[in-house]
């Protein structure tokens, strides 16, 4: 009769062969763990009969394995986006060009000057790095950059306007995604939000009369009403049409600076580049809102300009000194890796070359004709699928309903859900739409380096869907 008596030990387990595999792989400690699991689940299952026999020291070991495996796989890992959506917020946004990858790699993998003065010998300022390539590329007096445009701008909003007023338009009280939503980040860093305006329809005047009313609150000796600023937030992942009205930045500038308030400009996307050039609308741009005079601009790191996940913050070098100062600067601070790719994408615009280097440029500058050709060219290697016209998308709260127009390759499969889920689970999974019973693929956000793997994944699964 089998009894759980000849299950093997932890001990005998450990003189066997494959045993010192795993553990040259895993780790002796890990592996230890995973023997005493494997062997307590096999105990569990057998008193409750949902085990008759015992199994051999092989499965044991297997199923050893698959706990090890588990447990150290990470969970985190490329993909293929065939989505044709460029800045993909839930597939990491930007991918990064090489210049910006050795960049980070180089300063990650070894010391570097972050805050170390090679003139003088002595402790520098980790803020000088990205600052005068900012100031080249924008002409702000000064830069500051932080760990992501939400940081910026709480960060901005408590150094300048903790206690005070900032009057903004109602129609900008935005949600930015993942619950951002204006009001509640005036809220966190103490400011007083006053709205101006109706939904649909601000005027200049609206925006003056808010200020003179801070003003005449000043003077009657209540600081705490006063005007900290005038704050204008765009609107990245809506569009307001129809009946509407809103100032140019230039005369809400011009308004706040007669009462000298400041005006800091949340530019979401905060492109360098008039992505008219590429089909879209028209993204305004960083250049643009300093020409309008605003004093302190943000906008990400990771969405139009293309670069790593990071805040920027430009503007008047008083106020981004007194930015700097602010505790929460030292809470939200760039890391090395984050300011040397920053560095190296900047320096991308800087030579002129955005289009061929920074990917998702590039991606928005691809031809149809270049997009025509790569979707025939897997459509002939799998041997299957059709070709069709469709619309690639910006996205990450970019140039909300704007889309360029694109070729898609289109797969007829037998179920369109079942065909995405294998797809998700292919090694590295693919994530695509579909429309109907078809599979739709836009070689826009595939990287050229990924089509091998793409198409020997749809391969796999064609001879299995399709058959
Ligand atoms: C995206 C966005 C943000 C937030 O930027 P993150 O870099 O994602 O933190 C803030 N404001 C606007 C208008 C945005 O579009």
């Amino acid at each position: 009769m089998t009894t759980l008596r000849n299950l093997p030990s932890v001990e005998q387990l450990l003189q066997i062969e494959s045993t010192a595999h795993l553990i040259a792989r895993f780790g002796r400690p890990l592996t230890l763990d995973a023997i005493r699991i494997t062997l307590d689940e096999i105990r569990t299952r057998f008193k409750s009969g949902l085990l008759v026999e015992l199994p051999s020291t092989e499965f044991i070991l297997t199923q050893t394995e698959s706990h090890l495996t588990a447990w150290t796989n990470s969970t985190l890992h490329p993909v293929i986006n065939a989505t044709g959506v460029i800045l993909h917020t839930n597939l990491g946004r930007a991918p990064l060009s090489d210049a910006t990858i050795r960049a980070m790699d180089s300063v990650s993998r070894g010391y570097s000057n972050l805050e170390f003065d090679l003139e003088t010998g002595k402790r520098g300022s980790r803020l000088i790095h990205a600052e005068a390539l900012l100031q080249k590329l924008t002409g702000a007096e000064s830069a500051l950059i932080v760990n992501n445009n939400a940081s910026a701008i709480l960060l901005v909003l408590s150094a300048l306007a903790n206690k005070k007023r900032v009057i903004i338009a109602r129609s900008q009280l935005v949600e930015i995604g993942g619950g951002f939503r204006i009001p509640d980040v005036m809220k966190q860093s103490g400011a007083k939000l006053v709205e101006v305006g109706t939904t649909n329809k601000i005027r200049l005047s609206d925006y003056e009369s808010a200020i003179q009313e801070s003003v005449s609150n000043k003077l009657l000796k209540s600081p705490s009403s006063a005007a900290g600023l005038v704050m204008r937030a765009h609107r990245s992942n809506f569009k307001l049409v129809g009946f509407t009205e809103e100032p140019e930045l230039k005369d809400i500038v011009e308004t706040a600076h007669k009462f000298d308030v400041p005006v800091v400009d949340d530019l979401g996307s905060g492109a360098l580049y008039d992505t008219a050039k590429y089909g879209l609308a028209h993204e305004p741009t960083v250049q643009e809102s300093m020409q309008a005079g605003a004093d302190i601009i943000c906008f990400s790191g990771d969405k139009l300009l293309g670069g790593p996940q990071a805040g920027i913050i430009i503007g008047k070098k008083v106020l981004i000194d007194k930015i700097k100062k602010h505790p929460l600067a030292r809470a939200v601070r760039a890391d090395k890796a984050c300011l040397a790719g920053l560095s190296a994408t900047l320096t991308h615009y800087l030579k002129d070359e955005a289009e061929r280097e920074i990917p998702v440029v590039k991606m928005m500058s691809l031809t149809l004709k270049q997009l025509q050709g790569r979707a025939e060219a897997w459509r002939d290697e799998l041997g299957y699928g059709e070709i069709e016209s469709g619309l690639s998308t910006v996205g990450g709260g970019s140039l909300p309903d704007e889309s360029i127009p694109t070729f898609l390759l289109s797969l007829k499969v037998k179920s369109a859900e079942k065909f995405l889920k294998a797809l998700r689970k292919n090694n590295p999974p693919i994530i695509a739409r579909t429309e109907q019973d078809k599979i739709l693929l836009d070689p826009r956000t595939v990287l050229p380096e990924q089509e091998g793997a793409l198409l020997v994944g749809l391969k796999n699964l064609l001879k299995d869907s399709v058959g």
